[in-house]
């Protein structure tokens, strides 16, 4: 009996039995408040993910980014690049139909961008944010440019080489590893990409 009332006797009458108490405290409380409580989406992830819920607003300002893509008839693909401190340093996205370049993807171009505005080619201690898992291509320059971290998406199945089908980033022969975290905001990435791709 005493130990049903667990959940909701906060402010009911300790006095008579002050002998319980003690086994009152341990109920995790947090476990209970983002449940009831918050709920800043759309009960998607009610008890709140700790690695990917500190990116979903620079994923969301990618996202933008992709858009401006989309809209020259690129496939939307945006990347963001943090300076240590979590400010934005660059931003780019996919402009291979806009310049007729084959190398101007979204990561190549923001951590160029990144570069030139720190005056450095090493952008020790920068995250990476980026729409779509990044190709070979991107993941060596990710390595080049000796990036902390990166964070994607969704995942591309046909030429990821962050995880899919190389893991180049991850490959211990190399010196430099990034860290990887995916599926940021994954079901909005995915759903840019497919809407894109429906109209063509
Ligand atoms: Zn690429």
């Amino acid at each position: 009996m005493p130990r049903a009332a667990h959940g909701e006797d906060t402010g009911a009458a300790p006095r008579p039995e002050p002998v319980r108490e003690p086994i009152r405290e341990p109920v995790p409380e947090p476990v209970h408040e983002p449940a009831a409580g918050s709920g800043p989406g759309p009960a998607m992830d009610p008890v709140g993910d700790p690695v990917r819920d500190p990116w979903r607003a620079p994923m969301r300002y990618a996202l933008a980014e992709a858009d401006l893509a989309a809209l020259a008839g690129d496939v939307p693909v945006g990347a963001v690049v943090l300076a240590p401190d979590g400010s934005v340093l660059a931003t780019g996205h996919n402009e291979r139909e806009a310049t007729g370049d084959p190398t101007a993807h979204a990561e190549v171009l923001a951590l160029r961008r990144a570069a030139a505005a720190t005056g450095e080619w090493r952008l020790t201690g920068c995250t990476l944010v980026v729409t779509l898992e990044p190709c070979v291509m991107c993941a060596g320059a990710l390595v080049q440019a000796r990036v902390e971290r990166v964070v994607f998406g969704a995942f591309d199945e046909k030429a990821g080489a962050t995880g899919s089908l190389w893991d180049l980033v991850r490959d211990r022969r190399l010196n430099h590893r990034p860290e990887v975290i995916h599926g940021v905001l994954e079901a909005e990435c995915s759903a840019q990409l497919t809407a894109f791709f429906r109209t063509r």
